[in-house]
This record gives C-alpha cells, sequence and structure tokens, in this order.
C-alpha cells in the first residue's frame, strides 16, 4: 500500500477507535464514579468472548488483572474446538502438541513455558514459573516435571480432530502455513484491574506442522507480550519469527511511552514489518492498551480482531490492516 494511503487511513483508524473507547469509558463512569479515572477493562486476540468475559468477571469481583489474564486465557486452553491454543492445540510435525505461553504482572515480574507437553493449562504453569521459581523461563521436560511436582495431571492434548487433520496434513506434508488470515490463533490477553494495574498473558500451540522443538514469540517477553504498568502493554499473533524478529509487543510499549496512542503504535509495529519483509505470504496482529484504557489493534492482513469487555459490553471489534 502507498505511504500516504496508510498514514491517512492510520490516522481513521485512532479516530475511529478512540470514539469506541471513549463511548465506552463514558458509559462506565457514569455506572462506576468509584473509581474515578481508573477504567479497568479487558481486551484479547481474536473472537475470544467467553475469556474475556470470564477475565471481566474475575476483575468485577476485585481479583487482579493477573488473575483476571491467568483465567482468561485458561477457558480458551481448555476449549479442544480451538485448534490453536491448549488441549486440541494442533501439533508439530512428528504429531506432538507443544505448547508456548508467558504472563507478565504489574510489578514487571514474568514467567514462561517452552516446547511443553502434556499440560493444558501452559499459562497457569507460566504463573507458577513467575512466582514459585528463581526463574523467568522453563522448557521442555524440565517444565513438564516441574508442573508434576506441584500438582498438574499429565493428560494427552492430542484431540481426535487434531490428529485427524495432522493425518491429512501428512498425506501431502507441505509446509506452507497459510497463518492466522481467517482462524483465531495465539490468545493474547490483557487486563487493566480495579486499582489499575496491567496484566498480560499469551499462550499458543504455536504454528501447526512446526519442526519440533520450534519455539515461537509467545513464550518470548517483550516479543509475544509486554507489560510496563507505568505505560500499557501490548500482544501478538500471528507469524512469530517476525514477530522475534522486531521484537513487536517491547516496540508497542516503547512507542507508547514516547506519546503514541496504541493505535498508532501497533501501526508502526506493523509497519516495521512490512518494510523487511516479504509481508504478503504472512500474518502478523498486535493488540495494546495504555494506562488510561484506550486501546489499539491492527494487523497484517484482513481478518484480525480483538474482543473488548467492559462493564456490561463484551464486543468483537474488527482490525484495520495494512493490506485491504
Ligand atoms: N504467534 C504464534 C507462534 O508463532 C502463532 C500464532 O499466533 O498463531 O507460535
Amino acid at each position: 500500500m502507498q505511504r500516504r494511503k496508510f498514514i491517512k487511513k492510520a490516522s481513521l483508524i485512532s479516530i475511529g477507535l478512540g470514539i469506541a473507547n471513549k463511548a465506552y469509558s463514558k458509559n462506565y463512569k457514569k455506572t462506576n464514579s468509584l473509581y474515578n479515572n481508573i477504567t479497568p477493562l479487558v481486551i484479547a486476540t481474536w473472537d475470544v468472548k467467553n475469556a474475556t468475559k470470564k477475565a471481566w468477571k474475575i476483575i468485577q469481583n476485585n481479583q487482579s488483572s493477573l488473575d483476571a489474564v491467568e483465567q482468561g486465557c485458561m477457558i480458551e486452553e481448555a476449549n479442544e474446538n480451538g485448534q490453536s491454543v491448549g488441549k486440541g492445540g494442533l501439533p508439530d510435525r512428528n504429531g506432538n502438541v507443544t505448547l508456548d505461553a508467558c504472563i507478565m504482572n504489574s510489578k514487571g515480574d514474568c514467567g514462561s513455558v517452552v516446547f511443553l507437553k502434556n499440560i493444558k493449562h501452559a499459562i497457569s504453569l507460566a504463573r507458577k514459573v513467575m512466582e514459585d521459581t528463581p526463574h523467568v523461563m522453563l522448557a521442555g521436560i524440565g517444565a513438564e516435571e516441574f508442573a508434576y511436582s506441584i500438582g498438574f495431571k499429565k493428560e494427552n492434548l492430542l484431540t481426535k480432530a487434531s490428529k485427524k487433520t495432522w493425518e491429512n496434513w501428512k498425506k501431502t506434508s507441505k509446509y506452507k502455513p497459510v497463518i492466522n488470515i481467517e482462524n483465531h490463533d495465539t490468545i493474547g490477553m490483557l487486563a487493566i484491574d480495579n486499582n489499575g494495574n496491567i496484566s498480560g498473558g499469551c499462550t499458543t500451540s504455536g504454528l501447526a506442522y512446526k519442526m519440533s522443538g520450534r519455539v515461537g514469540d509467545s513464550p518470548i517477553i517483550g516479543s509475544g507480550l509486554y507489560v510496563d504498568n507505568e505505560i500499557g502493554g501490548a500482544v501478538a499473533t500471528g507469524l512469530g519469527e517476525e514477530v522475534v524478529k522486531t521484537v513487536g509487543s517491547f516496540l508497542i510499549v516503547e512507542l507508547m511511552r514516547q506519546g503514541h496512542s496504541p493505535q498508532k503504535a501497533c501501526e508502526i509495529a506493523i509497519s516495521r514489518i512490512v518494510t523487511k519483509s516479504d509481508y504478503k505470504n504472512f500474518q502478523v496482529g498486535y493488540i495494546a492498551l495504555n494506562k488510561q484504557g484506550d486501546t489499539g489493534c491492527y494487523s497484517i492482513q484482513k481478518g484480525f480482531s480483538m474482543t473488548l469487555c467492559q462493564s456490561n459490553n463484551n464486543v468483537n471489534i474488527k482490525s484495520d490492516s495494512y493490506t485491504t
């Protein structure tokens, strides 16, 4: 797309989303004057209203944004119909489902698990790594053993449906991931609680039919997720290799620190990818929020969306994209 068109489009989107967000905050403040300028809210990648609804309930219950993102992500990890997260996720090319996840709290602490097998709630294990170990990241068998040692249950994550899809794929074994253009994929969630504290979580089974051992952006702090409680947070979905190369989520938070709106920051992070890669064959999408509760989302290709839950509104918002 020509640069001028891109810039014009970008500012229109910012205005559009700005209006939508203002409408939410106005309604919210009417019914919640108690919280003054604090704007609790939950956003997530893709159309995951059950997950955002759960997270919002946790916040209403006066629990932390950390509890909210963990429990929100758990909804999708347990949803066997979603083939990109938790149980039912599509396997690697050898037929093994391996999960990646990370979580970050408002104090800047974080935890992550990579190449995790047989444990459905990767997000909860990431939280345990953050809270109960001196480390930030555990991988593979070490992560799995840690899970059992603290009571997580071993589960076969490959469902009949995902096994069948994989067996069909094996007939040709063409590794051409038509990635994330229509389906929901990695679940990234950001929440602001009643104390104004921001946390984020990100969970995925990664690219379907990836090489054994491949780890994407989703468990890499700064790439798949980043939160700075003073500024805001961002999460990514899509082709992880491209997100890692540009450290996308950290970039977005730093752009917000420099004064950009969440929307503009997502657009700049996407433009960083498209100027460096042959972007026509893959998808990357970002969502972000700032401390004031303004939100943004943007992707390379059409088909991406963000779910936003605040007060009684739990809505899926279509993202605008670089290609049209
Ligand atoms: N970002 C994930 C990965 O690269 C995949 C996805 O969002 O679909 O592992």
